[in-house]
């Protein structure tokens, strides 16, 4: 089995507890190893659950609320004093560059690898496109720009029926074509890819969504997701002020899984009122099953 898990770093809304901290979450897929949100202190929950950050990719930036990027800043620098040379690519809403470029050059701690910058589009947009993934962002609704991103992970290629391909004598140099998909052409002579080739095993995908308003149109974007991260920062019987602050519910969480047919989902970004958190989790429940509270230190495999 592919090693896929994705470990929480941090659970908490806006204000941070003894036991929650801001938002941080590694997702690890294959060869690929992500930061997804940087919430002040993250580089402290790396060492703490002993992740190996200078091997981290990219990180993705989902708003510029301090709760979900102030740990760049530390970060950034401690992955240059480690002796980082591997390049890393920062994706995040329009400003996060400007902010932390200017960050960088007024306090002379240009770091020593490459850095590189992708400003996030308010539309859906495909992020990374590689033979086994796939990253994409989409706007949510929040009080400032924000994203949700969906990582699917797993062979996109086509598996070769290799009785048909000698059965139609098909030369072994079409075989990549036809891992990709297309025909065999010869003169006149076209065989449909499909009698050469059977569909690719369906990959394991993980939708995060943190910092929104409930909104049921985001439901394709995460449609029949393995994964699904939903923040609930509040019960529904605060739902007003949910609303007033462009937040969710355990509840909507819930439902919004079930109607997008999520197989499990991730409960986060809870408010610092709550002690218990075991509500929340029944809440959702309501509406669709397994949802599990993902705390601080918690690592699922996916
Ligand atoms: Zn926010």
């Amino acid at each position: 089995m592919e090693n896929r898990s994705l470990h929480i770093l941090g659970s908490s809304a806006a204000v941070p507890t003894k036991d929650r901290w801001h938002t941080a979450q590694v997702l690890e897929m294959g060869q690929y190893k992500f930061l997804l949100d940087c919430g002040e202190g993250t580089q402290y929950q790396l060492i703490r659950y002993g992740v190996k950050y200078n091997k981290i990719q990219a990180i993705f930036i989902s708003h510029l609320h301090g709760d979900h990027f102030l740990g760049i800043f530390g970060l950034l620098n401690s992955m240059s004093l480690g002796g980082r040379n591997k390049p890393l690519t920062v994706y995040g809403p329009e400003g996060l560059q400007a902010l932390v470029e200017n960050h960088l050059e007024t306090t002379g701690s240009k770091p020593e690898y490459e850095l590189n910058w992708v400003t996030l589009k308010d539309q859906p947009e495909m992020l990374i496109d590689e033979k086994d993934l796939e990253v994409w962002s989409h706007p949510v609704q929040h009080r400032v720009p924000c994203f949700a991103f969906k990582f699917i992970h797993g062979n996109k290629q086509r598996n070769l029926n290799v009785e048909a391909c000698l059965e139609h004598e098909i030369p072994v140099d079409w075989y990549p074509k036809i891992k990709e998909g297309e025909d065999y052409v010869k003169g006149d002579v076209r065989i449909r890819n499909e009698e050469l080739s059977y569909d690719p095993k369906p990959g394991v995908s993980y939708t995060f969504v943190t910092d929104t308003l409930y909104s049921e149109a985001l439901i394709p974007f995460a449609y029949e997701s393995t994964w699904m991260y939903h923040e609930s920062t509040f019960l529904h019987e605060e739902v007003e002020r949910a609303h007033a602050t462009f937040h969710s519910t355990a509840q909507e969480a819930g439902m919004f899984g079930a109607l997008a047919k999520v197989k499990h989902l991730i409960l986060g970004h809870f408010s610092s009122r709550y002690l218990y958190l075991e509500d929340h989790k029944k809440e959702a429940e309501q509406f669709m099953k397994p949802v599990f509270l993902g705390l601080d230190g918690q690592k699922f495999n996916l």
